[in-house]
């Protein structure tokens, strides 16, 4: 494995193609007034091809297209894949920022490492997302909306053999995004999946991968067939701590103020809102602790009242408000089944720093143009 590749520079000189006709602005705008999430993507991506004897190499902007892979290409067998997401959001003197995109870059090599993957510099990285976001900015949109990117890396060696691959290649593609959650409904119910776990001890719950992803969608089918939005995942070894959602971290307030989200250990993906949640709490004076919380605790807290909000929080959905917790035993409410105002205070000065209409006291917002 070639894990640290020495001889990549710091920087690639990135060969520029642009699109010959890119999509007319009527269409654009037309796409860009309801985007959802995830489906409407930009004129042009990034690709960077690594090969051991190489190192990163063929950095290149080119219009958005379909890659040609070998049916043998190691990722559609053994799954060696990687990625991030975050988000590029319009300011108000018509330029550009991300949020933390470091943070992104340090995870992608902290997640390749666990996967036996070659590390991006983290320089070249940020130059990608960057030049992806200048190019495309006309897919930024306007008020509630932004630009998602995603970065990704994949193993790209034709060999059916099992090992680290020779050769990867790594991408970013944007797409322009309104809200994650169809529901219009005040908070998201979850659903305590009873058979299925997300990550154990010693495994990839820490990095993010496609793989886990993969693994959580019958529990997610499962949360939908019993009317819930999203699961929620207990640990792997009691069946009894909670984790965290299927793509999201998760947070508890209680009636004295303070607040408790589950501890990083492994089998926790280290969410970027996560953090500067802790942070953004701390600031505000919320004693806040990182500590385990069982779902029959969870439970006997929203009875009692002492529990008054959950939510998740991550890039995609910022920060969601949980309203019921559903599981073959039964269900219970949290506070009134909505949102409650610990949850939208924190939202609020997020996305406020987020959208530079708050003051960024730790220097978060990264500006692109
Ligand atoms: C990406 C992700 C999160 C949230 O991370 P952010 O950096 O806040 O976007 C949480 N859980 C899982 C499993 C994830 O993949």
């Amino acid at each position: 494995m070639s894990k640290t590749n020495t001889s990549t520079p710091q920087s690639l000189q990135f060969t520029r193609h642009l699109h010959p006709a890119p999509l007319p602005a009527d269409q654009r705008a037309a796409l860009l007034k309801n985007p959802g999430f995830g489906r409407v993507f930009t004129d042009h991506m990034v690709t960077i091809r690594y090969h051991e004897s190489q190192g990163w190499h063929d950095a290149k902007i080119e219009p958005r297209a379909p890659i040609p892979m070998d049916p043998a290409a190691a990722v559609l067998h053994y799954a060696q894949e990687i990625f991030e997401g975050l988000k590029a959001y319009r300011t108000a003197d018509g330029g550009a920022t991300l949020f933390r995109p470091e943070e992104n870059a340090r995870r992608f090599q902290q997640s390749a490492e666990r996967l036996a993957m070659p590390i991006l510099p983290e320089s070249v990285f940020l130059e990608a997302c960057d030049l992806l976001v200048n190019t495309d900015r006309a897919w930024i949109p306007d008020g509630d909306g932004s630009l998602y990117l995603r970065p990704f890396m994949f193993a790209n060696e034709i060999f059916l053999g099992v090992k680290p691959s020779s050769d990867y290649l790594f991408l970013v593609i944007a797409s322009s995004v309104g809200a994650y959650f169809k529901t219009s409904a005040p908070a998201v119910s979850v659903w305590v999946s009873p058979d299925y776990t997300r990550a154990a001890p010693g495994g990839t719950g820490a990095a993010k991968c496609g793989g886990n992803y993969a693994a959580s969608l019958i529990a997610q089918a499962e949360a939908t067939k019993h009317g819930c939005d999203q699961v929620v995942f207990l640990d792997a070894a009691e069946r009894r701590w909670v984790e965290e959602l299927g793509g999201m971290n998760i947070f508890f307030v209680f009636d004295d103020g303070s607040m408790v989200t589950p501890p990083l250990g492994g089998t926790i993906l280290p969410g970027i809102t996560r953090s500067s949640l802790l942070t953004l709490a701390k600031d505000k004076g919320i004693a806040v602790r990182e500590e385990r919380y069982s779902i029959q605790q969870w439970k006997a807290d929203a009875a009692s009242g002492r529990l008054r909000e959950a939510f998740a929080c991550g890039t995609a959905a910022v920060v969601t408000p949980i309203g019921t917790v559903r599981a073959p035993d039964g269900e219970f409410t949290i506070g009134n089944g909505g949102s409650g105002a610990s949850t939208e205070a924190l939202k609020a000065t997020l996305v406020g720093i987020q959208r530079g209409t708050t003051a960024d006291p730790h220097g978060w917002i990264h500006k692109v143009f």
